[in-house]
Formats: structure tokens, sequence, C-alpha cells
């Protein structure tokens, strides 16, 4: 019972064709989000990693909050690599988890200096040996600090392309694979940034905003009990 069932959304699972078509879906998302960036704020791309890291399970707001004072004080990688950890832990402390990412970032900027000589590498496959970098961090590296194309998979991304039809699947690097083909290269970068603000301000987790939103009509997701 259990192998049929798995079975049938295997099958259901394949050909994804969502009932809209790339140009429809960009246009209309560019009229409300012409040029969607990351919420965080950071100066250049060393500064960009650092708060990227510091930006998982908590608000970009929270981020935006403690990073100023980070960067005042240690500016570049070398100095980061050269900070008291206990210096860190006090700057960090209101985000969740300060310790373990203020060790973290001191070990990053470290690595950044030994083995980069101070300059960022701009591939996923680089980026992602780096501590506390995954796939979906690296991508948001590449996309607002290189402008290279990438895939962006966080939670606001999944949700919405499985609600939208864009993919069936949970694992993020299928969804990605199903990003990747349904989307051309020169707009991966673009819809990865405007799917996550759409995701935090209209298809929200709990109660989407169907009534305002703007790709009602378009969107496969079953609204009936909304
Ligand atoms: S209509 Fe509702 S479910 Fe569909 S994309 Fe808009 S907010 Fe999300």
């Amino acid at each position: 019972m259990a192998e049929k069932k798995k079975k049938r959304k295997k099958k259901e699972c394949e050909g994804v064709n969502p009932p809209f078509t790339e140009e429809e879906l960009i246009e209309r998302l560019k009229k409300h989000f012409p040029e969607p960036k990351t919420e965080l704020n950071f100066r250049n791309v060393f500064e960009l990693v650092i708060v990227v890291v510091l930006s998982a399970q908590t608000t970009d707001k929270k981020v935006n909050e403690v990073s100023p004072k980070l960067f005042e004080k240690y500016p570049t990688p070398e100095a980061l690599a050269n900070a008291p950890l206990d210096d860190l832990y006090e700057i960090l402390k209101p985000i969740n988890f300060f310790r373990k990412k203020a060790e973290r970032i001191k070990e990053i900027a470290r690595i950044i200096v030994e083995k980069y000589n101070g300059k960022i590498p701009d591939t996923i496959e680089e980026l992602v040996q780096f501590p506390g970098i995954g796939r979906k961090t690296a991508s948001v590296i590449l996309v607002n600090g290189f402008r290279k194309p990438a895939i962006v998979v966080d939670t606001h991304v999944k949700r919405v392309s499985k609600r939208l039809g864009l993919t069936c699947h949970d694992d993020p690097e299928k969804i990605e694979q199903d990003l990747a083909k349904f989307f051309s290269k020169e707009n991966w970068a673009y819809i990865s940034n405007a799917l996550v603000l759409f995701g935090r301000y209209i298809c929200t987790a709990k109660k989407p905003k169907c009534k305002e939103c703007y790709l009602v009509d378009i969107c496969p997701y079953d609204k009936k009990n909304l």
C-alpha cells in the first residue's frame, strides 16, 4: 500500500507544468518587484558573506541591527580573523546562536585571508566549503554579491514554488533543478530575490494573501479553504 502511494506520488511529480509562461510570471512580478534584492544590509561582498551566515534562524532585521557595530570594529577579513571571540560574542549577543556564529564568522574570515588572499571566491563549489555556508547561502552570495546566475531555494521559495506549481518536490536540490528548467538563466538571479520577497510579504506561510495577490488568476493553489 505504502509502495503504491510512493509510486503515485512519484508519477504525479513528473512533468511539472504550471499554467502560465515564464514571461507572464516575470512580467507580473516585475511590476511589484522591479529590482528585488536581499533585505540584509551590506557594503561589499565580504560583509554580505558575514551577514548571510549570521542570518540563519534569525530575522534580517536583527542582523541589520548588529552588523554596523561588527563592521565598524572589524571591517576586513584580516580584522575579523584576529578579533577576540569574547568581543564578537558581546556584539552578536542579540541574535540567535551568537556563540556558534561568532566562531563561524571568525573561521570564515581566517579562510578568506589564508586560502583566498583576502578575496571572496565566486563559485558555488568554493563557497560551500566554508563553515556555515550551504548551497542556499552560496547562491544568495552569488546572486547579490557577484550578480551571477544562481537559484536560491529558501523556505519562501520552496513554499511559493510548490503553490504555483513550479515544483512538486520538497528536496531543495530538486526544487532548484525544476526552477532552473523553467526559468531561463538570465532570470535566475531575479526570480531568486523576487520569490523570497513575494513569499515573505504576499504568499505567506500561514495565511497567504490570495485576495490581494496579483497572481491569483494564474495560481493553481487550492484556495477554497482560505
Ligand atoms: S494566489 Fe495565494 S497561494 Fe497563489 S501565489 Fe498568490 S498568495 Fe500564493
